[in-house]
C-alpha cells in the first residue's frame, strides 16, 4: 500500500509527446513497467501514476537525449489488477534503487491554504477551550481581537515584499505596501516608452515597479536553495494559485516569462487589496523615523513628482525593508542612521559574524535539522541564504540556433522556436581561474576567481536595467515561449573587497561604488542615449577593435562597437578570456564571430548584507526594522527572495502575537 516514487525514468524523444505534455504517455508507461519489472506495460492503469518532475537531458555523455521523469505510483490504484501484478508490486522493496517508498508528509498547498488550514485547527482548539489569549473564534474561523492590529509597512513590492505582505495579511496584520514604482499596467507603458523613445522613467523601469526586478525578466524559477524544500514548494504552489501554469511544479527548469508574470501580479494585488492591504504605488520611502533606537515609521514622497518636496510621515509598528539591490539611495539613508551594512564577502569569511556562518554551516549539513519558531519542517529550511561574493562581467549573446545545434546536434530541428517537442536549448558553464591562468596576474586581487554564466535567457533579449541615465547596465528577459532568435547569458567573474580597495573604493558601500564605476565607463563607451558598447568574442580575445561586420543584437536601443577588453582591470579581462576559451571546449562554437559581448553586467547580486537576527529577522542595529530579500543580502533570485519574504512575514507575525500554534 502507499505511494512509491520511481525516479530516473528515461523516455527517448521519439517515444515522448514532448516538453509540454506532463501526463503519463505510453512511452512513460513502458519505462515504468521496466522499472517495476512488470511484463505488460499496457495493462498498467495510467491513473495510478502522477508525474512529479520532467526534465530534458541532452548532456553530451549520453548516447541520445532523453526526457527524464520522476513519477509517484499510488499502489491502491493497482488493486484491481490481476493477482500476478499484485505480487510484482508487493515485491518492490528488493528492487529499491530507482524506487523509494514515500511516507512523506509534504506541504499540501500554497501559503494561503496552509495558513487557512492552521487557522481552522486553531479555531477549533480555541473553541474547545472556550476562547483565550486575545483570539475569538467560532467554529472553523479565526480572528485576531487584540487591542489593535499591528500596523506593518512593507517597503517594496518585489517577490520578497509581496510574500511578506501576503503572509502578514493572511495572519491578520494591518499591512501597508509601499512601492516607488508603478502598477504593472503603467509600468508596462513606461518600459515601452523606454524601448521606443529612450525615455527612462527613474522610478518605473526594469528594476522599479510592481513585482520588482524580476517582472520584465526570463522568470526563471530555478533556485540554488533546494528545489524540493517545502518552503520553495509552498512558494511555487502560491504562484500557481495566482495564475502560474501548474507545470512549474513539474518542469525540471521551470520558468514563467514576462507575459505570464504580469497577470499573476495583478491577481496577487487583487487578493492583497481584498484582504485590506493598502497598496501605495508611486510612493518612495525616503527615510526612517526613529525614536529611542526603535523605528516608528517612514517618511515618504511622491516618486513621480520630484518637485513635491513635502514628505509625509507615516507611523508603523514595524518596517519590512524589501527594496532590492538597485535602491542605492536606501543604503545611503541606512548609513546615515548608523545601521550596519557589511560587504558580502566579509559576511561569510569573518568569524566575528558567527551567527550567519554558523547557520550556513548547519544548513549545509542538514537543512531539516534547523527549527524555525517550532514550525513543522516545511517552513524550516533556508532561513539564511547568502551569496559569498560579488561578480562583474559582460552579457554574451549568440544566435539561439547556434546554441541549439551545439547542445542538441541533429535534434536541434525539433526546437521550432519554443513550439517544438524539445525545449529551447540553454547552457550553464563555469570555470576556476587561478592567478597563473591570466596573462596579467593580479597582484592586488584574490589568488583565484571563478567565472561562470549566470541568468541564461534562451530565446530572450538583452534589456537595459539602469536606474540612472549616467550609468549603463544590462540583463536578460524573455517571454514564455522563448521564441526570439537569440540566446543571452551573463558571463561574470567573482570580485571581492580587495578588488574594490584596489580602485580606492572603501567602506561598506565600496561594492556599489565598484559597480557604478563600470556602469559609468560602459555608458561613456556606448556614447550615451543608452547605446550599449559591444565587441565580438573573437575581437575581445584578440584585443582587436573592428567597427564593421558586427553581428545583430537583440538589444533594442542600439549597440556600438567598443573596446570592451579595456573596460575592466586587466586581470578581470584575462579571467574572462581564459574562461571563454575553457567554455568553448565544453560548448564548441561558443567562440564565434556571431557571438557578441555586451557591457556591462554588474547587478547579478547584492554586494551588501544588512545584518539581522537569524531567529527574529530584526536588524541587529535598529529595533523594528526587518531587512529582507536581495537588497538586504539574503536572496539571489525570484524564488529565494519570495522564500525570504515569506519567512520574514512569519517572523514579524510571531513578534506581534499573530502566530498560530499549528503553523
Ligand atoms: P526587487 O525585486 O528588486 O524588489 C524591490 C522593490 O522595491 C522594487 O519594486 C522597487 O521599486 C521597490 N523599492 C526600492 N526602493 C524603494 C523605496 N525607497 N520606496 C518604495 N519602494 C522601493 N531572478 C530569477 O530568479 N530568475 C530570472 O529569470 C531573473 N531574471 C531577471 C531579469 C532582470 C532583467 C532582472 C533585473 C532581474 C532578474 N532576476 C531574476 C533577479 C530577480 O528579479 C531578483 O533577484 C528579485 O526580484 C529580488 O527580489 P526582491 O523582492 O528582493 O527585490
Amino acid at each position: 500500500d502507499g505511494i512509491w516514487r520511481l525516479s530516473k525514468l528515461a523516455v527517448s524523444v521519439q517515444n515522448d509527446p514532448g516538453k509540454d505534455f506532463l501526463g503519463v504517455s505510453d512511452g512513460l508507461l513502458q519505462e515504468i513497467a521496466k522499472a517495476i519489472k512488470f511484463p505488460v506495460a499496457s495493462m498498467l492503469p495510467p491513473e495510478a501514476f502522477s508525474v512529479i518532475r520532467k526534465s530534458f537531458d541532452a548532456r553530451k555523455m549520453l548516447k541520445e537525449a532523453k526526457f527524464v521523469y520522476t513519477v509517484d505510483m499510488d499502489v491502491s490504484e493497482l488493486i484491481n489488477l490481476e493477482p500476478r501484478t499484485i505480487d510484482f508490486i508487493s515485491d518492490l522493496e528488493p528492487r529499491v534503487g530507482l524506487i523509494e517508498h514515500m511516507p512523506l508528509e509534504r506541504v499540501s498547498g500554497d501559503i494561503i491554504s496552509i495558513i487557512q488550514d492552521c487557522k481552522k485547527v486553531e479555531g477549533e482548539r480555541l473553541l474547545k477551550e472556550g476562547g483565550a489569549n486575545g483570539y475569538s473564534c467560532n467554529a472553523g474561523t479565526y480572528k485576531y481581537t487584540g487591542s489593535r492590529k499591528p500596523k506593518i509597512v512593507v517597503v517594496g513590492s518585489g517577490p520578497s515584499g509581496l510574500f511578506a505582505s501576503l503572509v502578514l495579511a493572511e495572519l491578520g496584520a494591518d499591512v501597508t505596501l509601499i512601492e516607488r514604482g508603478q502598477p504593472v499596467e503603467q509600468r508596462g507603458r513606461d518600459i515601452g516608452a523606454l524601448m521606443v523613445r529612450r525615455v527612462l522613467e527613474l522610478e518605473s523601469n526594469f528594476c522599479f515597479g510592481e513585482g520588482g526586478a524580476g517582472t520584465w525578466s526570463d522568470g526563471k524559477l530555478v533556485t540554488r536553495i533546494g528545489r524540493n524544500s517545502d518552503s520553495v514548494l509552498a512558494v511555487m504552489k502560491t504562484l500557481v494559485h495566482f495564475g502560474a501554469p501548474g507545470n512549474i511544479l513539474i518542469d525540471g527548469k521551470p520558468h514563467l516569462g514576462t507575459d505570464r508574470l504580469v497577470p499573476l501580479l495583478r491577481n496577487l494585488r487583487q487578493n492583497l487589496q481584498g484582504q485590506g492591504v493598502s497598496i501605495k504605488f508611486g510612493t518612495r520611502v525616503d527615510d526612517l523615523i526613529i525614536e529611542d533606537g526603535h523605528v516608528v515609521g517612514v517618511k515618504v514622497s511622491d516618486s513621480r513628482d520630484q518637485q513635491k518636496l513635502d514628505c509625509h510621515k507615516l507611523g508603523f509598528d514595524a518596517v519590512i525593508l524589501a527594496v532590492g539591490h538597485s535602491a542605492r539611495d536606501i543604503y545611503h539613508m541606512l548609513l546615515s542612521h548608523d545601521i550596519d551594512l557589511i560587504p558580502k564577502d566579509f559576511a561569510v569569511s569573518s568569524e566575528s559574524f558567527s551567527p550567519i556562518s554558523r547557520v550556513i554551516k548547519e544548513l549545509d549539513n542538514d537543512w531539516s535539522s534547523i527549527h524555525f519558531f517550532g514550525l513543522p519542517n516545511y517552513f524550516v529550511q533556508n532561513t539564511i541564504y547568502s551569496w559569498y561574493i560579488k561578480e562583474v562581467g559582460l552579457r554574451i549573446e549568440h544566435p539561439q540556433e547556434l546554441i541549439n545545434s551545439v547542445q542538441y546536434s541533429s535534434l536541434s530541428t525539433e526546437v521550432h522556436r519554443g513550439r517544438g517537442k524539445i525545449p529551447v536549448a540553454d547552457y550553464k558553464v563555469a570555470s576556476y581561474v587561478s592567478r597563473e591562468d591570466g596573462k596579467t596576474p593580479s597582484t592586488s586581487g584574490p589568488t583565484s576567481r571563478s567565472c561562470y554564466s549566470f541568468c541564461m535567457c534562451p530565446g530572450g533579449q538583452v534589456v537595459l536595467t539602469s536606474t540612472d541615465p549616467s550609468e549603463l547596465c544590462i540583463n536578460g528577459m524573455s517571454f514564455s515561449r522563448r521564441a526570439s532568435k537569440w540566446a543571452n547569458a551573463a558571463l561574470v567573474v567573482t570580485v571581492s573587497t580587495q578588488d574594490f580597495n584596489s580602485l580606492d573604493f572603501h567602506g561598506p558601500l565600496a561594492g556599489i561604488d565598484f559597480q557604478r564605476e563600470f556602469e559609468r565607463r560602459a555608458a561613456v563607451m556606448g556614447g550615451g542615449d543608452f547605446v550599449v558598447p559591444v565587441q565580438t568574442v573573437t575581437d575581445f580575445l584578440d584585443g582587436k577593435f573592428s567597427v564593421t561586420s558586427l553581428p545583430p543584437s537583440s538589444y533594442r536601443l542600439g549597440v556600438k562597437a567598443a573596446k570592451l577588453h579595456e573596460l575592466f582591470p586587466m586581470h578581470i579581462t584575462d579571467a574572462l578570456r581564459h574562461s571563454v576559451s575553457v567554455f568553448d571546449k565544453e560548448l564548441p562554437g561558443f567562440i564565434s564571430n556571431e557571438a557578441l559581448l555586451h557591457g556591462v553586467e554588474t547587478r547579478t547580486s547584492s554586494p551588501i548584507q544588512i545584518p539581522r537576527s537569524s531567529d527574529t529577522y530584526e536588524s541587529l542595529s535598529l529595533k523594528g526594522l526587518y531587512p529582507v530579500g536581495e537588497g538586504a543580502g539574503y536572496a539571489g533570485g525570484i524564488v529565494s527572495a519570495a522564500v525570504d519574504g515569506m519567512h520574514a512575514g512569519f517572523a514579524v507575525a510571531k513578534r506581534f502575537g499573530l502566530f498560530l500554534d499549528g503553523i
